[in-house]
């Protein structure tokens, strides 16, 4: 089975020389991930230098309350591209999370999240399934207007604007144009939320018109994401706003085996960053169990993004056939199915073996 639902940008400046990547190891899983996914860049002939950045949980803990060294910052803005490991954001309380951050200050406007059935060797209801879930990634509840108004009322602000729904809606239809979809579904709540998601339908409805070749269809966020649940394969692009995107991608990737398998393209006008979908995990942090594809299948679209199509291609089958062989991680291991229940490092052995 070969697939190909890699991600390109024009924008990128490709070239033959070493590309130098922020890498930055994460926290929780992160840093087992991270070195299982550099081991097989590594041996396959990636064309990148990494260069290592530190953000999260330890830069906070050691004092630094923004969780990002400016050297970092400094890194980030010579490479102009990451390779980012998941990072532990605090719920309720703590520091802003950091995920928010870069996506707003780097301008990733574009959340790429292909997901898709491995059947029969990943255990899924849904064979058929195959679909690319773009998020809006600047705005929305996610743009961090959040205020305390009394002891006993907070507020948090919607922020949808219109060259924003035009950038990610038409960024949609360009990606179903490019890797010839058929079909793109606008998700939102606007029967409830008459302006914001209003916005985001109604610019979709002028777009969809440019793109006579390609379906559209838009679904209310609460039935689409049952519809999506109970029947995947009748979906090919979803492009929603950020929250509804967050949650519609997990939900997707679980479904289809794991939420450790998927992975992320952040895209910006000039900067671009690469992860998996899934968070750090802290419940198996340090076992050596966790799934590294979510990772490697970023890497994947990052050297696809940096036209470096060869070697992407050479990982993604050498990571297909290890599935397809039966070596997995303990979150997709079947009794009787699987051949062997492999660590992280383990499974990065297996893919390296088949490069
Ligand atoms: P999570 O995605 O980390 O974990 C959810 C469940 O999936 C856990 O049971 C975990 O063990 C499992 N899981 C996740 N990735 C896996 C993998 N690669 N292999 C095997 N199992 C895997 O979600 P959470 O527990 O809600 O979040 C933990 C932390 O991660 C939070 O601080 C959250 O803010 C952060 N987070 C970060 C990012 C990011 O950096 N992009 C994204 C989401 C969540």
């Amino acid at each position: 089975m070969k697939h190909n639902t890699l991600v390109q940008n024009k924008n990128i400046n490709r070239s033959d020389k070493l590309i130098k990547v922020a890498v930055a190891q994460g926290d929780g899983i992160g840093p087992e991930i991270m070195s299982a996914t550099l081991k097989i860049l590594t041996a396959a002939g990636a064309n990148i230098e990494p260069e290592f950045i530190d953000l999260g949980e330890q830069v906070y803990l050691s004092g630094n309350t923004a969780g990002i060294s400016k050297n970092s910052w400094e890194v980030i803005n010579r490479n102009k591209l990451i390779l980012k490991a998941p990072i532990t954001t605090p719920q309720g309380k703590g520091y802003k999370s950091l995920n928010v951050t870069l996506r707003k200050s780097l301008g990733l406007y574009a959340n790429v999240r292909p997901v898709n059935a491995l059947h029969p060797f990943v255990q899924t209801h849904f064979p058929d399934m195959d679909v690319v879930i773009i998020r809006e990634n600047e705005e929305d509840l996610y743009a961090g207007i959040e205020h305390q108004q009394t002891q006993d009322v907070v507020q948090c602000l919607k922020l949808i604007t219109r060259p924003g729904c035009e950038r990610i809606i038409r960024y949609a239809f360009e990606y179903a144009k490019a890797y010839g979809r058929k079909k793109v579904t606008c998700m939102v709540k606007d029967n409830i939320m008459k302006l914001t998601d209003g916005l985001f339908h109604q610019v979709f409805n002028e777009i969809a018109l440019e793109y006579e070749d390609i379906k559209s269809e838009s679904q209310i966020i609460d039935i689409g994401s049952a519809k999506l649940a109970a029947h995947p394969e009748n979906y090919d692009v979803i492009v929603t706003s950020n929250l509804y995107g967050d949650i519609i991608s997990d939900i997707a990737a679980e479904i289809a085996g794991s939420v450790g398998m998927a992975g992320s393209a952040n895209i910006g006008t000039n900067v671009a960053m690469f992860e998996a979908i899934h968070g750090s995990a802290p419940d198996i942090a340090g076992q050596h169990i966790a799934n590294p594809s979510g990772l490697i299948n970023a890497s994947v679209l990052m050297l696809a993004h940096l036209g470096q199509l060869e070697i992407a291609d050479q990982i993604k089958n050498a990571w297909l056939t290890t599935i397809e062989q039966g070596y997995h991680t303990a979150d997709i291991y079947q009794e009787g199915k699987s051949k062997k229940k492999v660590s992280t490092q383990e499974f990065a052995d297996e893919v390296i073996a088949r490069l």
